[in-house]
């Protein structure tokens, strides 16, 4: 059985670590912490005490790490997994990190003769348990083909797209993660000026997704509560898609518009405010939370 060395077993890690265990692959797992490996292990994983020794003997090497930092602390130096595996090891990173740190991820892994792709996701927890990831490939042609066979275990086979060369991945993450955040606010400002002219809310948003105003946020995530089923509006705002993880990535595609020379006036705005929410204890919260604040501050 090809054997996959997961590292970071947390809210996304552990249910993809599952969903590779139920498409008949082994699973060695690392973490810096036990809370996440339990669950893993009761699925059948077999816990190792190093990432040395969760990768020696692995097919296949997959880190789901909460920044760039900690995947280079993994993954480089004289005792970083690079160094220590065969070479022709296919190692993916499938967290959301920095496209600079990810493209030296890829250049130390060239010099390590280590097949590496940067493979961030989007779909969040409940796809992560469903297997319904989408995965976005930096690096090479070859590589994402040997990469398919095992994001396809935890992913959806048509939403797994190779994006272009080393970082490209990261670079789409970041790009599409900001722009879920502006519609998200776009979303959140039409439906309370709408409320506050009294239109319900169900009502402007059926008319909206009908009209060219249509976006996710109106087809999967309505942000006013009670309008959609399932959506964390109708949760009090439990994530979902927690407002500090957002406000993370649109970081990361601020600081890539900056390197780039594009002037993300609108990124930047969106940036200010999931900071703003941060900066109001709302952190954990679900990021639709935007709703709230708008509808308190102008007394929709
Ligand atoms: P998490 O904090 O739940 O899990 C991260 C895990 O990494 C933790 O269990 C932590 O103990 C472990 N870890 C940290 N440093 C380590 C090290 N040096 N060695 C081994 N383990 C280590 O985070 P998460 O929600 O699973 O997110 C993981 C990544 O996925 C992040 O980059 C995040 O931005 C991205 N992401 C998250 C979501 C989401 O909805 N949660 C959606 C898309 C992408």
């Amino acid at each position: 059985m090809p054997t996959v060395a997961f590292i970071g077993l947390g809210n996304m890690g552990g249910p993809m670590a599952k969903n590779l265990l139920n498409n008949g692959w082994a699973v060695t797992a690392f973490d810096l912490s036990e809370s996440g490996l339990s669950d893993v292990v009761a699925a059948g994983a077999v816990a190792a005490p190093s990432a040395h020794d969760a990768t020696s003997g692995a097919d296949v090497v997959v880190s789901m790490l909460p920044a760039g930092k900690h995947v280079k602390s993994v993954m480089l130096g004289d005792t970083g997994v690079f160094s220590q595996l065969p070479k022709g090891t296919l190692v993916l990173d499938a967290s959301t990190i920095d496209a600079a740190a990810a493209r030296e991820l890829h250049v130390a892994a060239r010099d390590s003769g280590i097949d590496f792709m940067d493979t961030p996701v989007s779909g969040g927890v409940a796809a992560a348990q469903a297997g319904t990831l989408a995965f976005m490939c930096g690096g090479t042609a070859e590589a994402f083909l040997r990469a398919k066979d095992v994001l396809k275990a935890m992913g959806n086979e048509e939403k797994i797209f190779h994006a272009g060369p080393d970082g490209a991945g990261q670079v789409a993450k970041a790009a599409n993660n900001m722009l879920l955040a502006i519609h998200m606010i776009g979303t959140c400002e039409a439906l309370a000026i709408g409320a506050a002219n009294g239109l319900d809310p169900s009502v402007q948003s059926a008319i909206m997704k009908a009209s060219s105003g249509n976006n996710w946020s109106l087809q999967v995530y309505n942000p006013w509560p009670g309008v959609m089923d399932g959506a964390p509006a109708g949760n009090d705002y439990k994530p979902g898609f927690m407002v500090d993880l957002m406000a993370k990535d649109l970081g990361l595609a601020i600081e890539l518009a900056e390197q780039s020379s594009v002037d993300a006036d609108f990124g930047r705005r969106a940036s200010e405010v999931y900071q703003s929410l941060q900066a109001a204890g709302l952190g954990r919260d679900d990021f639709s939370i935007v709703m709230q604040s708008l509808v308190k501050s102008d007394g929709a």
